[in-house]
């Protein structure tokens, strides 16, 4: 089912599965994560799929990897927590800015009724839509380009997760916020602080610092 099942890898899918296991258990339980919906994704989608061919055997660290290009693939606990911290559901829609690899457009496509997902790199783009292709995932539309600069069309998220750092806070995409939502975003140069934005019932938004991270920087029209 999946083209790239037939990679050169020692590892049996059973192994992977194992990995998985324990990724979940070890680092992404261990840590807090506690939304079953979330840990269940985590399980299921093999990342091992969204790295490179040299990086197989490092699909399941506690880190994140390269996929060229300058950018990598957030490590997984960052993809699980952040995932968990916008309130997924199945009937919300979200926007993701920073498509990558695609292996956090896959954990999202299970866990919202619709992925919006914009990337700068178009060969990139390009890469995660055949991935993300195999799986027949069908609630996931594809746009290249600045996030910040997206279409109108649909005006608004239940949630919004961006996976690449701007300097300053994106006030721009709070206006692309349903009320009741929540943006999560990776805010500063080097290190920065993963701010969650939340705008409640009436409109107003509120923002709460909740860890240091390391994203790669936004990139913006140049
Ligand atoms: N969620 C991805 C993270 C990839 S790294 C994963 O786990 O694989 C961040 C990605 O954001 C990179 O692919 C980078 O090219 C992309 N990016 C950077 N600036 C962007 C922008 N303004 N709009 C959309 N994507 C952007």
């Amino acid at each position: 089912m999946f083209s790239r099942f037939s990679k050169k890898s020692d590892a049996s899918e059973k192994d992977y599965l194992r990995a998985r296991m324990k990724m979940v258990a070890q680092q992404i339980m261990a840590r807090g994560v506690t939304n079953p919906l979330v840990l269940e994704a985590m399980r299921q989608v093999p990342r091992h799929l969204f790295v490179p061919e040299n990086s197989l055997n490092l699909a399941y660290k506690d880190g994140p990897l390269s996929i060229g290009y300058n950018q990598t693939i957030s490590q997984p606990y960052i993809v699980a927590s952040m995932t968990e911290s916008i309130d997924p559901g199945p009937d919300k829609t979200v926007l993701e800015i920073g498509t990558g690899s695609g292996y956090q457009t896959a954990i999202l496509s299970r866990l919202f009724k619709k992925v919006y997902t914009v990337e700068y790199v178009s060969e990139l783009a390009e890469q995660a839509r055949g991935i993300l292709a195999n799986f027949g995932y069908g609630n996931i539309e594809f746009y290249v380009g600045d996030g910040l600069e997206i279409p109108e069309s649909p005006p608004e998220f239940d949630a919004i997760i961006v996976t690449a750092a701007p300097e300053k806070f994106p006030d721009s995409l709070v206006d692309r916020l349903n009320r009741g939502g929540k943006l999560i975003v990776p805010v500063g140069v080097d290190v920065q602080s993963l701010k969650l934005a939340s705008k409640n019932m009436e409109g107003r938004l509120s923002i709460k610092d909740l860890y240091p991270v390391r994203f790669v920087p936004l990139k913006r029209g140049d």
